[in-house]
C-alpha cells in the first residue's frame, strides 16, 4: 500500500504556489506511524482544475483502482478538482477503494464521518468561489468607474457619447440630447401617476406620436428597461438608499450623491428567483447631469417592482428547504404552496402538509407555516451551526473579546440614537429641510452601525485559524448554495401540530 502526494499547478495562474511547495505541505501531514510506508508523488504542472484529464491525476487514479493506495494527500481541496461534481465522484471512488483523503490546508480527514460532511459543505462553497472568479472582471471595471468613466454597453436612449479626458485618460462621457431628454422626463412623469400602467403609457406615447429619434417603435419592454435605468436619475441619498437596500455595492462615496449626477449599474444580475439578487451588481456615479428627479424615478421603481411581483408570483413556489420538512402528525413531507397576494403585492408562500392535501389523513399543524418565516429561522440556525463547525478545528484566542465587547457597546449606542431619531421623525412636526437632514443622519447612523458589525466580524475571524470561514460564506450563499448546504447539513425539519420546529442535523 502506498501514500500518494498529489500536486497541481495551473497554467492560467502564474503566481500560484509551486508544486514543490505543495508537496512540502503534504509531507507535513504524514503521521509518524506512516513514515515507513511507500510514498509516491504525482504532479500535474500546467493543468487547470476544470476537468480531470490530467496525466498525473489519471495515473494516480489507476493505482487507486488497483487498491494499491491507502491515502491521498493534497495541499488544498481544489488541487483535485474545481468542479463539485467531479470532486464528489472522485471522493466516492476513493471511498469505494478505502482510500483516505487528507488536505493539508483545510485540516480535515475523510476517515471520520464528520470530515466527510465538511468536505461536502466545503465543495459547495469551492464551486461558489469559482463562479465568483468571473467577478474579478467586474473588479477591474470598478477601478475604472471610480473615476466616472462611462462603463460601456449600449448607448442609452437620450444621450450621445462625446469624447472627453478624465485624469489624463481619453474616454467618453454621456451628454443628454435635449429633445430626447424631454421625452424621457415625460415618460417618467406619466408613469409615476397612479393608474397608468405600462400598457397605458405605451398607448399614450403612440397616440401622441412620441417616437424615439431613431424611428423605431416603443414597446412595453423597451419602456420598462428605460424606466429602470439609473442613468436618467439625479442621484441623491434616496437613490443611494434604494440601491443599498437592494444589496448593490455602491462604488462612489455617499457624499457624491448630491442629486446632480446620473448613475450606472453594472455587473451580473442573477435572475433565479423572484427577488433579483443584486449582490453582484455595482453602482457608480457618472459625470453627466441626470434628467429625472429622484422622487419621480423612485415612484416608477416601486410601481415596476409591484408589477413584477404579481406577474412572476407563479414561479415563486419553491423553497430551498424543499423535501426536508416533515409533518410530525402524519410523517408526510410538507411542500410549499402559494398563498394570497398581500397589499404590498407580495405573494406569501406557506408549507402545507401533503398528508392533509393529498391523502386527507391529517389535519396538519394548527397555524399556517409561512415559508419565509421558517426559511429565515433555519437560515439563522445554519449560520450558528456553521460558526460552530469553524470553531471545532481551531484554537480560540481570548485576546479580541474586550475589543469586540467595546464595539458591541458602540452599536448599542447607535441603535439608541437611531430609535430616538425614528421616534422624533414619526412624531412629525419636521419641515422638509429638517426631514432631509434627519434622513441623512439616519443613513449615516446605519452606515456606522454596519461598519461596526463588519469590524466585529473581522475580529471574530481572527480568533480562529481555519482557512475557511463557513459563516462568512454562508452569508453570501445564493438560493442554490443554500439548498445544497441544507441538503448536506440537515436531515429533517419536523413541524409538530402545535407549530413547534425541531431540526435534526446530520452533523
Ligand atoms: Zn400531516
Amino acid at each position: 500500500m502506498a501514500i500518494i502526494l498529489y500536486a497541481r499547478k495551473s497554467v492560467e495562474r502564474e503566481n500560484s504556489i509551486s508544486c514543490e511547495t505543495q508537496l512540502e505541505y503534504c509531507k507535513s501531514v504524514i503521521k509518524p506511524d506512516e513514515r515507513n510506508e511507500k510514498i509516491i508523488t504525482f504532479i500535474d504542472n500546467g493543468f487547470s482544475g476544470g476537468n480531470v484529464n490530467r496525466e498525473g491525476f489519471q495515473k494516480m487514479m489507476k493505482l487507486v483502482r488497483k487498491d494499491k493506495v491507502s491515502k491521498v494527500i493534497v495541499y488544498k481541496l481544489d488541487r483535485i478538482s474545481r468542479s463539485l461534481l467531479d470532486f464528489v465522484n472522485i471522493l466516492q471512488e476513493f471511498k469505494a477503494h478505502k482510500v483516505e483523503f487528507v488536505s493539508s490546508q483545510e485540516s480535515f480527514d475523510t476517515s471520520s464521518p464528520y470530515g466527510e460532511l465538511i468536505v461536502k459543505i466545503l465543495m459547495v462553497f469551492a464551486e461558489f468561489e469559482r463562479t465568483s472568479a468571473i467577478n474579478r472582471v467586474t473588479q477591474a471595471y470598478a477601478h475604472r468607474s471610480e473615476m466616472g468613466f462611462y462603463m460601456g454597453g449600449r448607448q442609452p436612449y437620450g444621450f450621445e457619447l462625446v469624447p472627453t479626458v478624465i485624469h489624463n485618460i481619453k474616454t467618453k462621457k454621456l451628454n443628454p440630447i435635449p429633445f430626447e431628454a424631454d421625452q424621457i422626463r415625460y415618460i417618467f412623469e406619466v408613469y409615476a401617476q397612479e393608474n397608468v400602467s405600462l400598457r397605458r403609457l405605451l398607448d399614450i406615447l403612440i397616440s401622441e406620436n412620441k417616437k424615439p429619434l431613431n424611428g423605431s417603435d416603443w414597446s412595453t419592454a423597451k419602456i420598462s428597461t428605460l424606466l429602470k435605468n439609473p442613468i436618467y436619475v439625479k442621484a441623491d441619498s434616496d437613490i443611494y438608499d434604494y440601491y443599498d437596500s437592494h444589496g448593490v455595492q455602491i462604488v462612489t462615496d455617499i457624499s457624491m450623491f448630491t442629486g446632480e449626477y446620473g448613475a450606472q449599474l453594472y455587473g451580473r444580475t442573477k435572475h433565479k428567483s423572484d427577488n433579483p439578487d443584486w449582490s453582484d451588481m455595482k453602482l457608480v456615479l457618472l459625470t453627466h447631469t441626470g434628467i429625472v428627479d429622484s422622487d419621480i424615478w423612485l415612484k416608477c421603481q416601486r410601481k415596476l417592482e409591484k408589477n413584477k411581483r404579481i406577474t412572476n408570483s407563479y414561479s415563486n413556489q419553491t423553497s430551498w428547504l424543499a423535501g426536508k420538512i416533515i409533518c410530525e402528525k402524519c410523517g408526510y413531507t410538507m411542500t410549499t404552496i402559494k398563498g394570497k397576494i398581500n397589499k404590498e403585492g407580495e405573494m406569501r408562500r406557506y408549507f402545507n402538509c401533503t398528508g392533509k392535501s393529498h391523502k386527507k389523513i391529517c389535519t396538519g399543524p394548527k397555524l399556517s407555516i409561512y415559508a419565509k418565516d421558517l426559511e429565515d429561522m433555519i437560515y439563522d440556525c445554519i449560520f450558528e451551526k456553521l460558526s460552530e463547525l469553524k470553531g471545532r478545528n481551531s484554537i480560540k484566542t481570548k485576546g479580541n473579546t474586550a475589543e469586540i465587547n467595546d464595539l458591541k457597546l458602540k452599536i448599542k449606542v447607535i441603535e439608541k440614537s437611531e430609535k430616538q431619531l425614528m421616534d422624533t421623525m414619526l412624531a412629525g412636526g419636521f419641515n422638509n429641510d429638517l426631514l432631509n437632514f434627519a434622513n441623512q443622519k439616519a443613513t449615516q447612523l446605519k452606515k456606522d452601525r454596519l461598519d461596526l458589525y463588519e469590524r466585529i466580524e473581522k475580529l471574530k475571524s481572527k480568533e480562529t485559524d481555519t482557512i475557511v470561514n463557513f459563516s462568512k460564506l454562508w452569508k453570501t450563499a445564493d438560493y442554490n448554495r443554500k439548498k445544497a448546504v441544507a441538503m448536506i447539513i440537515i436531515h429533517k425539519i419536523i413541524i409538530s401540530e402545535d407549530n413547534s420546529v425541531k431540526i435534526i442535523w446530520n452533523i
